[in-house]
């Protein structure tokens, strides 16, 4: 089979400068097109002054940088209120923002929090503190036997107590494509809060933020061809206006007296200090390249990887694949092969010029439920191809032959 990348390795300097690299990591990273450096360097040479603050021409030019990033993001993401877009460093600030302003602020002793067990650290660990500092439930959604979020147990543990039920769209770790609309509902039901773990859904989905039902979804610009340090919180206004702010400093704030602060309007009241213009503007254009290459194609062409991938290494003596069949994942892979450690497999690949990542993936709960300690993924973007599967399956074959422990 051939599959011929969506976007041309040209516009990426360092696939261009490494022409023997099959970079299979982008669920961690991606890489960057020439445009994005482009915009960065661009805005630096152009515009830099620090916006909000200055009456002078430039640093009205670096507020309208930032405004207007921000106004193509949002509409990239499906948000028609671009100001309930919180700039962050990413999907974890942002989950740590509303767990943080947002948690403290209406979850109490006996209250119950709900979350799945296919959740990311970032999507985890807030939720879990949040529960253990104010003495609430604090609930994990399993899997069923097919591997795939278990609603029925969902339905379960959503009570009447319950105040957010957090989940990842995608899982990082399988691939999981969860069911949001399935999920919203659960949660609604009872009045909770959703919020969504949107890191492995914006690079990959047309989200449309306004039709999707959450209250609140997270994204990092570094996995969708932005720069890292870059990402944001997308939420429902009235939640918005209703939360306290996560961090107090300058342009947060309306009026500051002696003994009292008023906040700022949104986005300002959660973007406090000196924000990342360059983030802003390096993630406009990552989102005006893939606006380009359309996102129906960019999931279409993951798909195709995803699922010639997974058949090439089922069909490898000792590999099991995991995860939901492929029609039901997002463009990733992850395996285990007999007898050889992830991070050993991982090095051997590198030897051939492959990258993939190895280890928990920072989902340890899941993979204490799988009985792992580890697994090997692979993950697709929009400048690999199927040769790049090739090298892969070729490579974990030899490392089956010299290494795999004969039974
Ligand atoms: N959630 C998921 C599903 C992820 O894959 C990641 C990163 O791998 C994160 C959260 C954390 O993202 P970041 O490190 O960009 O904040």
């Amino acid at each position: 089979m051939s599959i011929k990348s969506l976007a041309p390795r040209s516009d990426f300097p360092l696939l261009a400068g490494n022409p023997k690299l099959h970079y299979l990591d982008s669920a961690a990273t991606t890489q960057k097109p020439q445009s994005v450096l482009d915009a960065i360097s661009g805005y630096y040479e152009r515009d830099n002054a620090n916006p909000h603050r200055g009456a002078y021409t430039l640093s009205a030019a670096a507020t309208e940088a930032y405004q207007t990033a921000r106004d193509s993001i949002a509409r990239f993401l499906g948000a028609s209120d671009p100001d309930t877009l919180i700039f962050t460093r990413g999907t974890t600030e942002s989950l740590n923002l509303i767990a943080t302003a947002w948690g403290h602020a209406n979850v109490k002793k006996g209250d119950r929090i709900v979350v799945t067990r296919l959740e990311h650290h970032a999507n985890f660990v807030p939720w879990q503190q949040l529960a253990l500092a104010v003495g609430a439930d604090f609930k994990i959604c399993e899997l069923s036997s097919e591997g795939e979020l278990d609603l029925t147990h969902l339905s379960e543990l959503v009570t009447k107590n319950t105040k957010v039920v957090a989940f990842g769209h995608v899982s990082n770790a399988l691939g999981n494509v969860n069911p949001v609309a399935d999920i919203v509902a659960i949660a609604h039901r009872v009045g909770a809060l959703t919020v969504c773990d949107g890191a492995q859904s914006a690079p990959h989905l047309n989200v449309g933020f306004d039709s999707l039902g959450v209250d609140a979804y997270a994204f990092s610009g570094h996995k969708m061809l932005g720069p890292m340090g870059s990402g944001g919180l997308i939420a429902k206004r009235d939640l918005l206006e209703a939360m306290p702010p996560y961090q107090m400093g300058g342009d947060m704030i309306s009026m500051v007296g002696d003994g009292a602060t008023t906040w700022n309007i949104l986005p300002h009241k959660f973007e406090a200090g000196t924000p990342n213009v360059e983030g802003a503007v390096g993630l406009a254009a990552a989102v005006a390249y893939l606006e380009k290459l359309g996102m129906d194609n960019v999931h279409a062409h993951e798909l195709a990887l995803g699922r010639y991938a997974s058949e090439c290494l089922a069909a490898v003596e000792d590999v099991t694949v995991l995860g939901p069949p492929p029609e039901r994942r997002g463009g990733l892979v992850t395996f285990t092969l007999r007898d050889v450690h992830p991070h050993d497999l991982s090095q051997l690949l590198d030897a051939e010029n492959i990258a993939v990542r190895a280890g928990h993936h920072c989902a340890q709960p899941l993979m204490r439920a799988l009985g792992v300690n580890a697994t090997t993924r692979a993950s697709f973007y929009v400048y690999n191809e199927s040769s790049d599967v090739d090298a892969l399956v070729r490579a974990v074959a030899s490392v089956r032959d010299r290494f795999a422990v004969a039974p």
